[in-house]
C-alpha cells in the first residue's frame, strides 16, 4: 500500500462507517490524485473552478468533483457540467444561478448552504437565522435541478477546543431544526460536510457526515 492508501485507512479507522470522507486535492497535482484514487478515494474536493476543470479531463469519469470553496456566479456555467456537489452555496443569487445553468444542460447539482459559524469575519456564509429565514421562505419545487442535501459550515482557526466544538454544535443544532421544520419529508436534506484536517475528531463527534480533509491527506500546501 502507498503513503496516501496508508493515511486513508488510518482516518477510515477513526471515523464511523456512515462518515464520507471529501480529499481536499487543492494545489495538489493529478498525479497524486491518481494515487488517491488508486487506494480507493472517489470523492475530491477543490476550491477553484479552474482547478477542477484542468483535472477533470485527467481522472477517470467514475469519480465525485466538490465545489468546496466560494464560487463566483459569473463561473457556475464552466463548473457545472463537472461538479456533483457544491458545498458553498452562499448567497441566494449563487443558488439561481445554479439552478438556471442546471437547467440548462438538464444536470441535477447537489448542493450545500454554507453557514458561517466561525468567529472569523472573512469566512462566506449565513448566519443562522438568515438561514433559518431562507429555508422558511424556500419553494424546492422552484428549483428542480438544485438537489437540497444538507448545511456546510468550516470552524474558526483557534486552539480553544471548546469553541470549535461550540461551533460545530450550532451547525447541528440548526441543521436539526430545519430538517423538522422547512425541510422534513425531504430526505435529501441529510448532509452536514464540517471538519478538517486539524478539527474532524470534533466534527464527528457533533454528527459530521462529510469531512472535508487536505493536509492529512496528501501533506502539507
Ligand atoms: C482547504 C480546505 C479544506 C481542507 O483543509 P485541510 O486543513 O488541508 O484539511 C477543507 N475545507 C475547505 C473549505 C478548504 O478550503
Amino acid at each position: 500500500m502507498n503513503d496516501f492508501g496508508q493515511r486513508l485507512s488510518q482516518l477510515k479507522a477513526q471515523i464511523p462507517e456512515h462518515v464520507r470522507i471529501v480529499a481536499v486535492s487543492k494545489t495538489k497535482p493529478v498525479c497524486m490524485l491518481r494515487i488517491a484514487y488508486a487506494a480507493g478515494q472517489r470523492i475530491f474536493g477543490e476550491n477553484k473552478v479552474q482547478e477542477i476543470l484542468n483535472k477533470s479531463p485527467e481522472m477517470p469519469s467514475d469519480m465525485e468533483w466538490h465545489m468546496i470553496g466560494h464560487l463566483q456566479t459569473n463561473k457556475v456555467k464552466l463548473l457545472i457540467p463537472h461538479v456533483s456537489m457544491i458545498h458553498s452555496i452562499d448567497s441566494v443569487k449563487l443558488l439561481n444561478t445554479v439552478q438556471k445553468e442546471a437547467a440548462k444542460i438538464q444536470q441535477v447539482v447537489s448542493c450545500l448552504i454554507q453557514i458561517h459559524i466561525a468567529t472569523e469575519e472573512t469566512k462566506f456564509g449565513f448566519a443562522l437565522d438568515e438561514a433559518i429565514e431562507l429555508f422558511e421562505k424556500l419553494v424546492p419545487q422552484d428549483y428542480p435541478n438544485i438537489r437540497f442535501s444538507g448545511l456546510m459550515g468550516m470552524a474558526s482557526f483557534v486552539q480553544d477546543e471548546h469553541e470549535v466544538l461550540s461551533e460545530f454544535k450550532s451547525l447541528k443544532n440548526l441543521f436539526d431544526k430545519i430538517k423538522m421544520t422547512s425541510m422534513s419529508g425531504h430526505s435529501d436534506f441529510k448532509e452536514i460536510s464540517m471538519g478538517m484536517s486539524g478539527d474532524y475528531p470534533l466534527a464527528v463527534k457533533e454528527g459530521s457526515t462529510l469531512i472535508r480533509v487536505g493536509t492529512l491527506l496528501f501533506g502539507g500546501r
